[in-house]
């Protein structure tokens, strides 16, 4: 691997957290709010196929990601990255690809398809983003589904903190930051004990709230994709170096954010020991993803 890390294992990295580079995440379910978030942020939509992705993957040592599903399409209209799709490509690449399938909490059939993506598709857990999905994870209308989840004994990863989609636009698109304040996430762990719950990204700007929610639930972890780690708040990075060591992953964002990037930043811009850097960067994922 092109970085320096030598006492990581090449291969043995994961990715908690990745999207298709393809039109089906990017366009199709991304619509206005991913193109809000491109200008703003100067890249621009361009795909490419999950070979290219493989590929460099491999070329950054990393051996595993986690593709995720994503269904928002009764809060923004934007059609699913349907979760038959998320399967079929983690069956043409099984040994790279782990997949986590998406519900839309606000459709009626939502603990339905749960139940489907584990028990039919195979999917390895599920993705919620609240601020594009338009729901309080708190709210009870929503308990059956974190029962059911729960009983079906695989992990979800919540977005947590704001977001870039529909930055910059008049009302922001009409999505609400305050659905991913960690928080809200707090109640769903307190009373799904048995739920395991990774709160993705470091939840600018309520980091804190995140921390304490991390140190105090067993069951609650995060990961520190969508940001290099050079911009993580400080108190986060000291924090995955030590009170919770054990608890925090390493995750990109993809395509959004590269891995080559991502683990540049991590070489140059932090200082942990080899046995912290293997911990966020594959063995709290493995036991996590229960990969071991
Ligand atoms: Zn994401």
């Amino acid at each position: 691997m092109p970085q320096d890390l030598p006492g990581v294992d090449e291969e043995r990295l994961i990715d908690t957290h990745a999207h298709q580079p393809t039109s089906e995440f990017l366009h199709d379910a991304g619509g206005q709010m991913m193109e809000d978030a491109a200008s703003k942020f100067g890249t621009n939509l361009e795909t490419w196929d999950y070979e290219t992705m493989r590929e460099e993957y491999r070329e950054a040592g990393i051996g595993r990601a986690v593709l995720l599903g994503w269904d928002a399409e009764t809060n923004t209209g934007n059609p699913p990255v349907p979760n038959d799709y998320v399967a079929e490509v983690r069956d043409e690449y099984p040994d790279f690809f782990v997949g986590f399938g998406s519900v839309d909490p606000l459709k009626d059939d939502c603990v339905e398809e749960a139940i489907r993506c584990v028990d039919d598709l195979d999917l390895s857990g599920f993705k919620f983003q609240q601020i594009a999905q338009g729901f309080d994870p708190s709210d009870d209308a929503h308990d059956e589904l974190w029962s059911t989840i729960e009983d079906l004994g695989v992990p979800v990863v919540f977005h947590g903190g704001n977001s870039t989609l529909g930055a910059g636009s008049p009302g922001g698109r009409g999505l609400k930051i305050r659905h991913a304040n960690p928080m809200l996430i707090d109640e769903v762990a307190a009373e799904h004990p048995d739920l395991q719950i990774l709160i993705a990204h470091p939840a600018f700007p309520w980091e804190k709230e995140q921390l304490a929610i991390c140190q105090q639930k067993g069951n609650v972890y995060m990961d520190l994709s969508g940001w290099l780690p050079r911009y993580v708040d400080e108190q986060v990075l000291q924090y995955a170096g030590s009170l919770l060591s054990e608890k925090v992953m390493f995750g990109t964002d993809y395509p959004m954010l590269r891995p080559e990037d991502w683990l540049e930043s991590f070489a140059e811009d932090t200082e942990y020991d080899e046995e912290t850097q293997r911990k966020l960067l594959f063995e709290n994922a493995e036991e996590f993803l229960g990969l071991n």
